[in-house]
């Protein structure tokens, strides 16, 4: 682990450790005092596509290996957009959705680990994992089956505090600027994971669509060396694109543009929510090419087996990452200035940020600033 990150602390006194061996529920002090409860505050999602309304919530004693956040600020991702609509059947209500969260430690578990009370964390798309699974003992905590998301059936960050599993909230390195690293919990480790994963800095990268990730995802791959070419739907996004880092730039509907690139890209990375013309997309893989797919298209992907055979082409996809992903990500970010481009709002305009996101205007990312 680098000297730049924030790394996890051991207790740092007697005392923490003294407040560590007491049950939750029975702990005093500034940290945690049980009638903390009444004053936290959340933005509840009521019903699908309803305004949030403010309410006081009861988040109960706080879990044995859970850490407690104040939060500080907030990032507006799509998929908060897409529980409070519904748009993947999935969603239940009241929510409290929320899940790019930057903070404070406010209180430790009897059997957290590593953290303390005041440090800098960030809470992502997920919460909790079971930790005694093949994959969380593997390091692959983001793939636990009974991996906990932040905004279902767990209460999120448009909250003044919020809660997770000791490993889910990560430290933020000093260098990051607090206010912005939000985005990066969610949308950066999306799009870091697949390039961690697959490219070499030698590698042509494709990144379809910028918008809340693909700018992140811009950012990352130039940063990491790769010859970028940026598809993107609206020419007003060009000049953007190439200040991201894009070495190219082409418009992602235009099938004709698109097939002048055959045979070139090593990795796509596909961050859009619309159906493309995937068939000349994968066309522009290079042999051993990969099409990998972040963003949540409903419609299937057609792919024909011959397109995959004869270049022994792949298309995968993946959620998010796991702590130490995102840890290796924040570190990465930190190393190379790469934070997303936000647009502040107050907390207490909740509604019309999500307006703004759904119209299609963010750019690139809207952070929400806890005033509440
Ligand atoms: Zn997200
Ligand atoms: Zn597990």
């Amino acid at each position: 682990m680098s000297t730049s990150t924030q790394t996890r602390n051991e207790p740092a006194s007697g005392l923490e450790q003294k407040q560590s061996a007491a049950p939750s529920a029975v702990q005093s002090g500034p940290s945690f005092r049980r009638g903390d409860a009444m004053n936290y505050q959340a933005w509840i999602a009521k019903a699908a596509k309803q305004p949030m309304v403010l309410e006081t919530v009861d988040l109960g004693p706080l879990g044995v290996e859970d850490v407690e956040v104040a939060v500080e600020y907030c990032g507006l991702c799509h998929s908060d957009l897409s529980a409070l609509n519904n748009d993947w059947g999935n969603s239940q209500y009241p929510a409290i959705l929320g899940h790019e969260v930057t903070g404070r430690v406010t209180a430790v578990g009897p059997n957290a680990k590593g953290l303390t009370v005041g440090q800098r964390v960030g809470v992502g798309w997920s919460s909790g994992s079971c930790m005694h699974c093949h994959q969380c003992m593997s390091g692959h905590h983001h793939l636990c089956p009974q991996v906990q998301p932040t905004i279902f059936g767990h209460r999120g960050g448009f909250a003044t505090h919020i809660r997770a599993h000791w490993a889910w909230a990560i430290p933020i390195p000093e260098k990051l600027n607090f206010a912005d690293a939000g985005p990066l919990l969610c949308g950066g480790i999306t799009v870091f994971a697949p390039l961690a994963m697959y490219a070499k800095p030698t590698d042509r990268v494709g990144i379809i669509g910028i918008g809340g990730l693909g700018h992140m995802a811009v950012k990352f791959a130039a940063a990491y060396g790769c010859d970028v070419t940026a598809f993107t739907s609206s020419e007003r996004t060009f000049d953007d694109a190439k200040r991201f880092g894009a070495n190219h730039v082409v418009l992602s509907k235009d099938s004709a543009a698109i097939k002048t690139l055959g045979g070139s890209f090593d990795l796509l990375i596909s961050t859009v929510n619309v159906t493309l013309d995937w068939d000349a997309l994968i066309g522009t893989l290079a042999p051993n090419g990969r099409l990998h797919v972040v963003g949540v298209v409903l419609e299937p992907i057609p792919v024909a087996a011959f397109s995959l055979i004869m270049g022994q082409r792949s298309v995968s996809g993946s959620p998010t990452g796991s702590p130490v992903a995102i840890e290796t990500m924040l570190d990465f970010a930190s190393r190379h200035n790469i934070a997303p481009q936000t647009e502040h709002f107050p907390m207490s305009q909740i509604n019309e940020a999500f307006a703004r996101l759904e119209a299609g205007k963010a750019r690139y990312r809207i952070v929400l600033d806890a005033d509440f």
